[in-house]
């Protein structure tokens, strides 16, 4: 196999016995960069340099028999985590040319368990999008069928992880960035619990509901990448003192035993009957497995995009107001037309006169949307449930109607809302694209998700497949 389509574990098991270098392992995943990025169009900055004398800073801890938890491993970041002298542009010309002064904490945790950051991966701008398009840089291609968005925010993220350009990526998930992309693109994406990672240094897109995870070949290296950058943090007030265990310790327990939640809300007309499907076939599996399937119910799954398109943009209003072009960044006509339909919509919700009958009233909504999970995890575990209604659709299909592409988050949003974590695992291919489901659970339970994700995995291999057959 390609060195650069290696698993982080595969990785360090061939570093730690020699059979190659941190060195050889970025070039492999430079090789591709220069291969298709032009076309992908998957990174907007490259960090090569300051990559490759982190790989050899590596390599010499290695041949010092050091051991870090990511030493030598090349990692793709966002392009909305802050990093030291390095271009951030949050995908969006306002940020054009601004470089930051410092790490975000993330970045910090990455870099000082070793990892070798090879660059900022394109998004939405701003992080506002189901598929990569509002990226004012251009979209990124899926490379499974270049003719198909790769879904987003986090396209380019997801697309630097199947296409073999990074080992792993950073992403976040305010409503869905992180699960749909991993969906579209065969990889494995956590959601963690909101505040369990820091957002310190990371550019807002709407704070009560933005989280930061990961992108990954496999559910086992999701859960050490989480080991690294999970945590609380003087820097966020939101990172609750709950202490990290190692999230790869119940990883081979199986499922025997556990109560596995089906929300009917989730299977409603509108979801693809191919995806159903593949979803069927999953639960079968975990039923044979020894986990017990219980029908579940969540009434209020249906006004969570109405409620979530109202908290959103008036959060993203208010964080998108420091880029007033006096600070830093450009003048605020430089703001896309998703940005701009967002600061509008959020301003309208949070007047006077407004407030009542739209902010507090989504407010109100949020609490049952939560509620509804908290009740389903007194009768079930987990809940698995599909990640998108559809499969990944054409580029361009939906960049003219809004509306239809808000409700590609129909089934993500509600996770947000209730600030629970879900990962995303690849359940298989239809017509060629890739598709996964999501496992949820109550706060803090990422050990469990990463469980039962692992024990699909490792039953099923799709994740040994990459776009290119390298
Ligand atoms: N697609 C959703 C939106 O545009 C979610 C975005 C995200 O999770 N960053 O708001």
């Amino acid at each position: 196999m390609k060195l650069s389509h290696l698993s982080i574990k595969q990785a360090k098991k061939g570093l730690k016995e020699k059979q190659f270098s941190s060195v050889d392992l970025l070039n492999s995943c430079f090789e591709e960069i220069k291969k298709r990025n032009t076309n992908l169009n998957v990174f907007l900055t490259l960090s090569e340099k300051e990559a490759t004398e982190q790989a050899k800073k590596a390599d010499k801890l290695i041949a010092n028999r050091q051991d870090l938890p990511l030493l030598g491993i090349p990692i793709a970041l966002k392009d909305l985590f802050s990093t030291k002298g390095i271009r951030t542009t949050a995908a969006s010309k306002v940020l054009d040319d601004y470089i930051p002064p410092y790490d975000a904490t993330v970045v910090k945790k990455l870099k000082n368990a070793g990892a070798v950051i090879v660059g900022k991966a394109n998004c939405d701008a701003w992080a506002h999008g189901s598929s990569g398009e509002n990226s004012d840089f251009g979209p990124t291609k899926n490379p499974w069928n270049e003719a198909y968005i790769p879904g987003g925010s986090s396209s380019g993220s997801a697309v630097s992880v199947t296409a073999g350009m990074a080992l792993a990526a950073t992403g976040t998930d305010t409503g869905g960035s992180i699960r749909l992309p991993a969906s579209f693109t065969n990889t494995v994406g956590i959601k963690p619990t909101y505040g369990r990672v820091s957002r310190y240094g990371i550019i807002a897109m709407a704070s009560s509901l933005d989280s930061i995870g990961h992108f990954t070949k496999t559910v086992e290296d999701s859960a050490s990448l989480l080991n690294v950058t999970a945590g609380k943090d003087e820097l966020d007030a939101t990172t609750p003192p709950v202490e990290v265990l190692d999230y790869a310790k119940d990883l081979n327990k199986g499922v025997k035993g556990l109560k596995i939640g089906i929300p009917k809300e989730y299977f409603i007309e509108g979801l693809d009957k191919k995806i159903k499907e593949e979803i069927e076939k999953a639960i079968k599996f975990y039923e044979k497995e020894g986990a017990q399937i219980i029908d579940i119910s969540l009434p209020n799954t249906e006004y969570a995009i109405a409620t979530y398109y109202i908290i959103q943009p008036a959060e993203v209003s208010s964080n998108l107001a420091r880029y007033d072009g006096i600070r830093f960044g450009n003048a605020r006509e430089t703001f896309g037309d998703e940005a701009k339909r967002r600061i509008m919509l959020g301003t309208f919700t949070l007047s006077v006169g407004y407030y009542d009958a739209y902010y507090k009233k989504a407010m109100r909504v949020r609490t049952l949307i939560k509620q509804d999970f908290d009740n389903a995890f007194e009768k079930v575990d987990a809940i698995i449930a599909p990640v998108s209604p559809t499969m990944p659709w054409k580029l361009g299909e939906k960049v003219n109607d809004p509306l239809k592409m808000y409700l590609s988050d129909v089934f993500a949003a509600p996770i947000n809302l209730a600030g629970i974590p879900g990962l995303s695992v690849p359940i298989g291919f239809i017509d060629g694209l890739p598709v996964g489901m999501q496992i949820l659970g109550p706060h803090f339970s990422e050990s469990l998700l990463f469980r039962i994700g692992q024990h699909y995995e490792i039953n099923h291999n799709w994740h040994e497949r990459n776009p290119y057959g390298l």
